[in-house]
């Protein structure tokens, strides 16, 4: 069993990084940011709860790497786990090998930003060690227990059968860590029915039934669904052509602004960040409180939508930086969903302490629970059982032999 795993997550010009130790509690984080250009930085290595800022111009993701893990001292990986957005229908995390190389390529039209760059993250760390298994741990893979009426399209079947066109869904780590650890706390693992909201730069909303994914808010991209910081969530497919007949915008343009203008961005005309629109919604700015109103609103329509999916609803599950720290984005919520009968805790709701979990309802009705998201250390734990169950193959594959 690796005794320590290096999460990986890159984007095009970052890299996240963490190392966790065995027992999970122990973790260094670096982050890499605006990589290649003069500006590169390495920011929050910690040995020793030091934290560390340097300049590092015009370093590119290996660079970073390598000086990034020099920090670690004497803490060296057993095992690499790269955070990979879109699997395509990979339904598990996998040892990375030419064949899931590939595959992750031929995801890239689905996934065009983050693909290539965690294609790039896994060539620079093969290049550092090469001795180390490295797994891929993909965001689509815990939704592909959906059935088809989930996650097919109402468009010509061709499009499903030969371009692979379908629902997909993504943040399925914090998902399946959330519902399990949900679950756990409300005292059935992985059993009955379970509404999960992770709320953070993107959102996205999944019902669970007996561990598994039904249904997600996400589908082909993470553009469908809820409103986002900067991304629209669902509009009327005929926006676009609207757009191109009416204001002579092309499909690049009408994706960027769908993707980078939109959602609390675009609605407030102010900011992505929920915390700056709830302190100007207080100081009065209507577009601001607005853009919540709109947030919230459609959130309390995903969940509703999403409850179909479940045979049972036995509760819901708040995570990401606005689902764990707005008592206030939770309350409202609610607020759309009165027929539920979800009975909030004003004051378990107001109460929580930032970061920690709890169950925010009064004990009648459906369950409300805060559980703070852990994906890296879902990554960490699902690459050291890859690791250790294709040590395993290989064990009874040498006995084998032996005997043979
Ligand atoms: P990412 O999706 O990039 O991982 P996070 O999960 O960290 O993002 O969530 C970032 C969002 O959480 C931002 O919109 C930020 O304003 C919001 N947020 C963090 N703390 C609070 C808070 N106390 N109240 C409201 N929103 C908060």
């Amino acid at each position: 069993m690796p005794k320590s795993v290096l999460v990986i997550n890159c984007g095009s010009s970052s890299i996240k990084f963490a190392l966790l130790l065995e027992d999970q509690d122990f973790r260094i984080h670096g982050l890499a940011e605006n990589l290649g250009t003069p500006e590169a930085r390495i920011k929050g290595v910690t040995v020793g709860n030091e934290p560390v800022d340097i300049h590092i111009p015009n370093a590119g993701h290996s660079e970073a790497l390598e000086v990034g893990l020099s920090r670690l001292a004497n803490y060296k990986p057993d095992a690499i786990g790269h955070r990979i957005v879109h699997g395509g229908t990979l339904t598990k995390a996998e040892l990375i090998t030419e064949d899931i190389i590939d595959t992750i390529r031929q995801a890239t039209p689905l996934a065009p930003l983050h693909n290539p760059a965690h294609l790039v993250g896994i060539e620079a760390t093969r290049r550092l060690f090469p001795d180390l298994p490295q797994v891929a741990v993909f965001d689509t893979a815990f939704h592909q227990t959906m059935p088809a009426h989930a996650y097919r399209y109402a468009v010509p079947k061709f499009l499903y059968t030969e371009h692979n066109v379908r629902r997909y869904g993504f943040h399925g780590t914090s998902h399946a860590y959330v519902s399990e650890r949900g679950s756990e706390l409300a005292g059935s693992l992985k059993q009955g029915g379970w509404l999960v909201a992770h709320l953070g730069n993107g959102s996205s909303t999944c019902a669970v039934w007996n561990g598994q994914s039904v249904d997600t808010s996400m589908g082909l991209t993470p553009l469908e669904g809820l409103v986002m910081g900067t991304r629209s969530g669902d509009v009327d497919p005929s926006m676009h052509s609207f757009l191109a007949k009416n204001l002579g915008w092309d499909i690049y343009k009408i994706d960027k602004m769908l993707n980078s203008q939109s959602g609390l961005l675009g609605l407030s005309d102010l900011s992505n960040d929920m915390r700056t629109l709830i302190e100007a919604s207080e100081k009065g700015n209507e577009d601001a409180a607005l853009a919540i109103e709109v947030f919230c609103y459609r959130l309390a329509k995903s969940l509703s939508a999403l409850s179909c999916g479940l045979p049972r609803l036995d509760g819901l599950f708040f995570t990401g930086g606005i689902g764990e720290n707005s008592a206030y984005i939770r309350e409202k919520t609610l607020g759309y969903m009165p027929h539920f009968g979800f009975n909030l805790s004003k004051d378990g709701n107001n109460n929580l302490k930032r970061g920690t979990e709890g169950r925010i309802d009064n004990g009648t009705g459906p369950q409300i629970w805060v559980v703070p998201t852990d994906e890296e250390g879902r990554i960490a734990k699902e690459t050291a059982s890859v690791v250790q169950s294709g040590l395993g193959a290989l064990t009874a594959k040498k006995s084998e032999a032996v005997s043979a």
